[in-house]
């Protein structure tokens, strides 16, 4: 499949937390993303952070959205990491992507991780 907007299911987990239908505990919301803890953290500080339009992948996200929604999401990542304390330490972004990564929810988020040494991403 070349096209993923048409991959883009209306009822994944995180379309419905941002209708509000499932809770979630928010960090920080601007017009164009929304910044959330993860459920299952992998790291003492674990926070998703979403564009609030119907976007699969980063590639979808950077052929279809206006630039608007692109810089929104980016200060939303850097905004919150900003709130979540871990400028001065540092932290980790990750962003999956399809069946390799075993991307689990398929609207597009970055994980944001932190609070402890991370260790190195590829050993
Ligand atoms: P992926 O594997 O797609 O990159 O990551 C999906 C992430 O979403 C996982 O880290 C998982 O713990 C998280 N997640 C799945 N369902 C929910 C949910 O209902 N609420 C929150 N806050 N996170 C979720």
């Amino acid at each position: 499949m070349t096209d993923t907007a048409v991959s883009y299911d209306p009822d994944n987990i995180f379309a419905k937390i941002l209708r509000g239908e499932i809770p979630c505990n928010k960090v920080f919301e601007n017009e164009h993303a929304l910044a959330f803890h993860d459920i299952n953290p992998q790291a003492p500080v674990h926070v998703l952070v979403i564009p609030k339009g119907e976007y699969v992948s980063p590639e979808d996200f950077t052929a279809r959205a206006s630039d608007a929604e692109i810089a929104g999401f980016m200060r939303a990542v850097g905004e919150t990491a900003r709130q979540l304390g871990l400028t001065a330490n540092g932290y980790r972004l990750l962003a999956n992507h399809g069946p390799d990564s075993r991307q689990e929810v398929a609207h597009l988020h970055v994980h944001i991780t932190g609070g402890r040494d991370l260790g190195r991403l590829l050993e």
